[in-house]
């Protein structure tokens, strides 16, 4: 993929980011990178290796010290120090136990990060897993997810809800779980004030050898551990992704700190597992710069929750900051094209397992026309690539005791109480007061991924006096305007809500009878799952994680979750459309039994969990 190419492709999440920052980094990457690429030798390596054992020694001593060396002393910027103060191990444990918390709402920022508050239904905090794993005879496996994004710390997308439900899941079965992610200044004050110091050391990291600081900050929370990467340098910033040249040397930082954290905290895990290209180059580490230490017996998997993100950019400024040998920057591993690397094509060549979301997914990416540039490497790979479903958190997404709600509801009252949210949200948005129309929703990131060009080509003949559309989203500056002006054209019809609103989602997935996801391409989805769990019918097109999870309607069986469509058109998903309007305006009771049978659909972790835990079993019998 060209270079270009997906750094605009980068930006479908990275738009979503704070102001560009000038491209003082790239060229400062890309200088030492000339005096410095034909000196780097083994000698390095054993170093940095090293380096990562280092500090695991100096935890015995309960005293970790600033590693301090030639290239350390020649680092040019000061290191930053950790916001919070040292404290004893014992005192740490202790207060890691937060209180139970209200439920609030905190925008920290407006543009795109949700900032979310501790579920009010959340478990009371503990720090061993769930008594139903000691009935349960399967050996006990540890896992550290190292990954960008978690609710409800901070979340973009579907990455941050399946780092926040997986580990918990997993926890639930038998598995000791650390979640590994960087710590943004973004985190929330409440979730930062329960954090508490774990230790600190430097790490060198970039091909020169300038040497880094690496705090550990932890918290923990429902039987899982989460460890924060400390460095005020690297995640000051207002939002996670900001843009590639800032994006590429923090995620290379961040990949190394996550490897070297867990050698310091002397905690091995059987499984690494690392989650998009933000971490994919965990499994090149593992098995270059860390191997021979502590963490190098791990195993590593590496999922892929989107393709089209992959952390594309120009050698120099890969191999500079990520500090790697020159060999793995071969064609079969990092190198792309004439003279980019690719850090998720790497990590996809290292790591010892490659997951995706969804089996259809899996499939696909195999394929030119969804496998974004690595089709052929996809299927170099493939004997190592396995499809699993994402599911959803049941207690997060639970409409009987959702505070969010106007009327909370199960499936015995879902028909009555829908009606009442759909007033609710009427009169909030200001769309005509009617419980008797169609009311369709469509939360969305608004990107060419999520299908808007068919939406907004017949949009117009959607509204016909008895149908409604409420779209909640924010990304592409001509989605966001086509939208806002379909709400001007069609007022009382048309409700565009611009913006990131959690509690807004949930009213929507409650009030509307039918959710729109009419993807391009969906690696899973997890809005058709909360939909149906909601009592909200689903229409989807037929692509990977949708494809898997909604059953199309069958007139003759009276059976399925939802109406689907195939090839990406307009016409086919207008007919989807209307298929569920006529079922829902002539055969009603055939109606309210889908929405019934969809509440009452397992799109819990439940079975995905389990199948990871087998996957991990697997690499580690
Ligand atoms: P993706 O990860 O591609 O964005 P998914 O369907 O996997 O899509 O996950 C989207 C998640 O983000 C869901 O939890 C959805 O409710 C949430 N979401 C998306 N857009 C918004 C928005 N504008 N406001 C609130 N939540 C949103």
């Amino acid at each position: 993929m060209p270079k270009k190419n997906v750094t605009a492709d980068e930006s479908a999440v990275q738009e979503k980011a704070v102001a560009v920052e000038e491209p003082v980094t790239a060229e400062a990457a890309e200088k030492p990178v000339r005096k410095t690429a034909a000196k780097k030798s083994a000698a390095k390596k054993t170093e940095t290796a090293e380096a990562a054992e280092k500090p695991a020694k100096k935890t015995a001593a309960k005293k970790p010290a600033a590693k301090k060396d030639a290239t350390a002393e020649a680092a040019e910027k000061p290191v930053k120090k950790p916001a919070a103060r040292k404290k004893t191990v014992k005192a740490e444990t202790a207060e890691s136990a937060p209180a139970a918390e209200t439920p609030a709402e905190e925008n920290l920022n407006d543009i795109t990060v949700e900032i979310y508050e501790e579920p009010a239904e959340a478990a009371p905090p503990v720090e061993e897993a769930p008594a139903e794993e000691m009935s349960l005879p399967q050996p006990r496996r540890s896992v550290a997810f190292i990954g960008s994004e978690c609710y409800p710390f901070v979340k973009t997308g579907g990455l941050g809800d399946v780092m926040y439900a997986l580990p918990k899941a997993l926890a639930a079965r038998n598995c000791d779980v650390k979640v590994i992610l960087p710590r943004y200044k973004c985190i929330p004050r409440k979730w930062q004030e329960k954090m508490v110091y774990r230790g600190e050391f430097m790490m060198d990291l970039c091909a020169d050898g300038r040497s880094f600081y690496v705090g550990i900050m932890e918290y923990v929370w429902d039987g899982v551990v989460y460890d924060f990467i400390d460095n005020e340098e690297f995640f000051s910033a207002g939002n996670p992704y900001i843009n590639l040249i800032d994006d590429i040397p923090r995620y290379c930082f961040f990949s190394k700190a996550a490897l070297a954290a867990l050698n310091y905290m002397n905690w091995v895990p059987d499984i690494v597992h690392c989650h998009d290209w933000q971490a994919a180059l965990v499994p090149i580490y593992l098995r270059t710069l860390f191997a021979g230490t502590p963490v190098a017996s791990a195993k590593s998997v590496l999922t892929i929750h989107n393709l089209r993100f992959q952390g594309l950019y120009g050698i120099p400024t890969i191999k500079y900051w990520s500090g790697l040998p020159d060999h793995v920057f071969n064609i079969d591993v990092l190198k792309q094209g004439y003279d980019d690397a690719n850090m998720l094509k790497g990590g996809l060549a290292y790591a010892d397992m490659i997951t995706t979301v969804s089996p259809t997914y899996a499939g696909e990416i195999q394929t030119p026309f969804y496998g974004e540039n690595l089709d052929a490497h996809m299927r170099h790979h493939a004997y190592k690539l396995r499809g699993i479903v994402n599911g959803i958190d049941t207690v997060q997404w639970d409409a009987s005791t959702d505070s969010k709600l106007a009327a909370n509801y199960d499936a015995e009252n879902v028909i009555a109480q829908k009606r009442a949210n759909k007033r609710a949200l009427q009169e909030a948005l200001g769309l005509e007061q009617d419980e008797g129309k169609f009311v369709i929703g469509l939360i969305s990131r608004l990107t060419d991924q999520k299908g808007l060009d068919l939406v907004n080509a017949i949009l117009p003949q959607l509204i016909d006096g008895n149908t409604q559309v409420v779209v909640l989203g924010t990304g592409d500056a001509h989605y966001e305007d086509s939208f806002r002006w379909f709400e001007q054209a069609y007022k009382g019809s048309v409700c565009s809500y611009i913006a990131y609103d959690e509690g807004l989602a949930h009213q929507i997935y409650a009030a509307s009878d039918a959710l729109l996801v009419p993807s391009l391409f969906e690696p899973c989805g997890l809005t058709q799952l909360i939909a149906m769990r909601y009592g909200t019918v689903p229409i989807v097109r037929e692509t990977g994680g949708l494809k898997d999870t909604v059953a199309p309607y069958n007139q003759y069986e009276n059976s399925g979750s939802g109406f689907t469509f195939d090839r990406y058109e307009t016409g086919l998903l207008l007919d989807a459309i209307n298929r569920a309007k006529t079922l829902y305006f002539t055969e009603r009771e055939r109606w309210d039994e889908m929405v019934r049978r969809d509440m009452a659909r397992d799109v819990s972790w439940g079975v995905s969990a389990e199948q990871y835990r087998a996957l991990y079993l697997e690499l580690k019998p």
